[in-house]
């Protein structure tokens, strides 16, 4: 893997603490003081760090999170349960699941490049606060 540069290590370290999806205005916001000044900074070193594998996006949430194991898994299928009141977020995977979406992509001659499954709800630590 080629070296990061100094704005996509800024940003991929900002997305490593907040340990939760931020937006790109999130962290134009957070990264102003480290010469962070055009909304394109931030978007062009997220688009790295996607292609890398390092960030996913969350569109329905429309934000970005480091991946939670990136030299662990293949990015063949990433899942993701979401909290609507905290924004905590679960990454994992499932082989089962990702057997049969490659299997009826197979049967309808789709080629698939990437899977990506975002579920919206409410975490454990928040229904335990009612
Ligand atoms: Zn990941
Ligand atoms: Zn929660």
């Amino acid at each position: 893997m080629p070296p990061l540069t100094k704005n996509q290590a800024l940003v991929l370290d900002a997305l490593s603490h907040s340990g939760r999806p931020l937006s790109a205005y999130t962290l134009l916001d957070q990264l102003r003081d480290q010469g962070f000044r055009a909304p394109l900074q931030v978007y062009r070193a997220l688009a790295k760090l996607v292609e890398l594998g390092l960030v996913h996006k969350l569109e329905s949430i429309n934000s970005f999170v480091a991946c939670a194991h990136p030299h662990q898994h293949r990015h063949g299928l990433v899942a993701f349960a979401i909290c609507d009141r905290c924004a905590q977020t679960s990454e994992f995977s499932d082989d089962a699941i990702e057997e049969h979406l490659r299997n009826w992509a197979a049967a309808n001659h789709f080629q698939l490049t990437q899977t990506i499954i975002e579920m919206r709800g409410v975490c454990a630590n928040c229904l335990a606060e009612g």
